[in-house]
């Protein structure tokens, strides 16, 4: 199986695992070009500027990594639990997934889910 056809199987199964948690998946601009993840990092909303470090958002660009950007409402509305993000790390890695993206400010990346080539 390609890459891409792993991200899509893992996505699907990870989805239909979150919201049998009772929990809400919010999909957020997962593919990007080059253009759209130069913007991100402008706005310093991402580490890598598109052309010297490309992001494995960029799936024509990136044949060894590949990722969507999945954000988890616990069913309070509330996006950013952490406690929530970490079983569903955990719960990813099992599926075969990537550990969670620590950002160069240190901080997780808790909303990113990301595959890589083995
Ligand atoms: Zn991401």
């Amino acid at each position: 199986m390609g890459l891409r056809s792993e991200l899509t199987y893992l996505k699907a199964r990870f989805v239909l695992w979150v919201d049998a948690q009772g929990w809400k998946g919010l999909e957020d601009f997962s593919r990007r070009t080059e253009y759209e993840q130069a913007h991100l990092f402008l706005l310093h909303l991402s580490d890598c500027d598109g052309v010297k470090r490309v992001s494995p958002h960029q799936y024509e660009a990136s044949p060894h990594k590949l990722a969507f950007d999945m954000y988890i409402d616990d069913g309070t509305g509330d996006i950013e639990n952490e406690e929530v993000y970490k079983k569903a790390h955990e719960q990813w890695e099992e599926m075969g997934g990537d550990p969670v993206t620590i950002l160069s400010n240190g901080g997780h990346d808790w909303g990113h889910w990301q595959v890589r080539e083995r």
